[in-house]
């Protein structure tokens, strides 16, 4: 199956030596609730699906604790347990799950290549992505320190454990606005910490904000540091005062939310397919087509708008479904 290649380029233009191609039918980047229920649907379909899970196996729901909102658990699932299960019911259709990241793509032909940790190729002839979104953080040490334990980038995921107590979110965006509203309908009080003295979210969301009782917004505001015992109780805030220096505050709080925007995984498919100027994937509406045929886009990567477990698998089944009808229609 496998056959020696010659020598390519990596992104620094350092030759990286590629020893082995492999041909296959539908191959899956990335391993979130969207990848694996396109694995589910591709298997089921007899596409032989191969998965790269990328650098984060699970993608971001194994960052986060319980998970309560996706539709058929009852009583909630971790969101490890939920991945290993999605991983499972993939495997049992015959996906076939491997380590390895995708470093580079070509999709200048008929013929799809895929780079695997810039060694090796992969030639499919249908591709889904499935690279998902990453949350930007602050790059403060305390958001590690926290992790788990007060800190999240998500507040539909994780907002229901703060119900009754006090939160921050972070960022002045369509976001942090969304979060805060989301929050403060939980929430005892919620702070929004702003950095500049404006939003830079949508007028609607700003006006929201502003007219919602239980949100504060700290104008001109920077995250120095959280504290706590174990668990986050507060932050350290940086007021801004112009020309008189700046000033010290203390907030106490249970929570610490980003919402300083999302980084979708597009970088290394952006020369072959249209991004939006953030990076989402574009896909033609109502299905998961991007403008090179044959490759699909599904969940985070491509979703700016809702990004939640269960819009992304159900955006994962109709990258399957896309790519067999393709395959159908090429084979006919
Ligand atoms: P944005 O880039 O729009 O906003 C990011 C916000 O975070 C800004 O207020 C920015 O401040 C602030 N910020 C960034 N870095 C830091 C930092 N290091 N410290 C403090 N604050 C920081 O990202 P969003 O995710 O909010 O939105 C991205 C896109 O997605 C937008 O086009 C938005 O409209 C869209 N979106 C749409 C939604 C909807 O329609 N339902 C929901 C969510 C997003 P500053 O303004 O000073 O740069």
């Amino acid at each position: 199956m496998f056959k020696p290649l010659n020598i390519n380029k990596n992104e620094e233009n350092k030759a990286v030596e590629a020893t082995e191609v492999e041909k296959v039918k539908c191959l899956i980047v990335g391993s979130g609730p969207a990848g694996y229920t396109a694995a589910i649907y591709a298997a089921r379909a007899n596409l032989s699906p191969v998965m790269y899970e990328g650098l984060q196996p699970g993608g971001q729901l194994t960052t986060t604790t319980e998970v309560e909102n996706y539709p058929g658990y009852p009583e909630g699932v971790t969101g490890p347990v939920m991945m290993e299960d999605l991983k499972k019911q993939a495997e049992r259709f015959g996906t076939d799950v491997r380590w390895g990241m995708a470093t580079k793509v070509d999709f200048s032909g008929d013929v799809h290549k895929v780079w695997i940790d810039d060694t090796k190729i992969v030639e499919a002839e249908t591709v889904i992505i499935a690279t998902g979104a990453t949350a930007k953080y602050l790059g403060l040490e305390d958001e590690t320190k926290y992790a788990g334990g007060g800190v999240s980038a998500c507040a539909t995921c994780d907002g229901f454990f703060y119900k009754g107590k006090d939160v921050a979110v972070v960022g002045g965006g369509d976001t942090a606005t969304e979060e805060a509203m989301y929050l403060a309908g939980l929430c005892k009080k919620v702070y929004l910490i702003v950095r500049r003295d404006e939003l830079r979210a949508s007028k609607v969301m700003a006006d929201r904000t502003a007219n919602t009782a239980n949100i504060e917004i700290l104008w001109k505001h920077q995250t120095k540091g959280l504290f706590g015992d174990g668990v986050v109780e507060g932050a350290i805030l940086v007021k801004n005062l112009g020309e008189e220096g700046e000033e010290e505050v203390k907030i106490e709080i249970d929570g610490f939310f980003l919402g300083i925007g999302h980084k979708p995984n597009s970088d290394i498919f952006a020369e072959y397919i249209d991004t939006d100027d953030v990076g989402y994937i574009q896909t033609t509406p109502g299905t998961s087509k991007t403008k090179v045929s044959g490759v699909f886009a599904c969940g985070d990567v491509q979703d700016d708008q809702y990004r939640q477990a269960v819009t992304a698998a159900g955006s994962g089944c109709m990258a399957a479904i896309d790519a067999e009808r393709y395959l159908s229609e090429k084979n006919a």
